[in-house]
């Protein structure tokens, strides 16, 4: 079998080397269009009688490759991230094990681990290419640092008082950079380390 399964700093290292290749400054998210057109693969937007279906990196008969993604998915963010999903099939060479992919939305998780490997790396290295390690961390303990509420200033740990007031902003500005959900957005800052909530959404 070609396909292996990878380690989450191997996935780290592949979505780095799309980044660099691909990304001056900014979200990854604004350049998707010219890395797929880049990688010859083609993007549609399709409607669905299926509620469930999300996503989907697909090869045509002519070998053709296609990214689908639901045109019904109305969030932004989750649309970003649906799309560096399908991505992660791609650039983690998934179709060496299966040639198409038909994403769910139980599968495609912007804040969690998933029991299925194959899924589970396209969402590591979907956390990976929107939100890049060393980028990430800088934004967020620049921000910190200038707060003026915050008394820690390398680890936020937010709860229903206070400090809730700190991360406001922090969201907001983040979440906007990368063009991310605050789901996926709260998810990368715990498994940095960054950060750690305690409350609802
Ligand atoms: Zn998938």
């Amino acid at each position: 079998m070609l396909w292996m399964m990878k380690t989450n700093s191997e996935i780290a290292h592949i979505a780095n080397e799309v980044l660099t290749k691909y990304v001056t400054r900014g979200g990854v998210y604004k350049v998707f269009h010219e890395i797929m057109n880049a990688e010859g693969i083609k993007f549609r937007e399709v409607e669905s009688s299926s509620n469930d279906f999300v996503g989907a990196l697909t090869k045509g008969n002519n070998g053709q490759t296609y990214i689908m993604i639901n045109c019904a998915i109305d969030n932004e963010g989750r649309k970003h991230f649906t799309m560096a999903h399908e991505l992660g099939h791609y650039f983690l060479s998934h179709q060496l094990k299966q040639n198409t992919f038909y994403c769910s939305k139980n599968e495609i998780v912007e804040e969690g681990a998933w029991k299925d490997t194959i899924e589970q790396e396209a969402n590591h290295f979907a956390s990976c290419l929107l939100m890049p390690e060393e980028k990430v961390k800088n934004a967020f303990l620049g921000i910190l640092s200038r707060s003026r509420k915050a008394k820690i200033k390398d680890f936020l740990h937010i709860k229903n008082d206070g400090t809730f007031g700190i991360w406001v902003p922090i969201r907001d500005e983040l979440t906007k950079r990368y063009g991310v959900s605050e789901a996926a957005l709260r998810y990368r800052l715990q498994q940095l380390k960054l950060a750690k909530f305690e409350f609802g959404s």
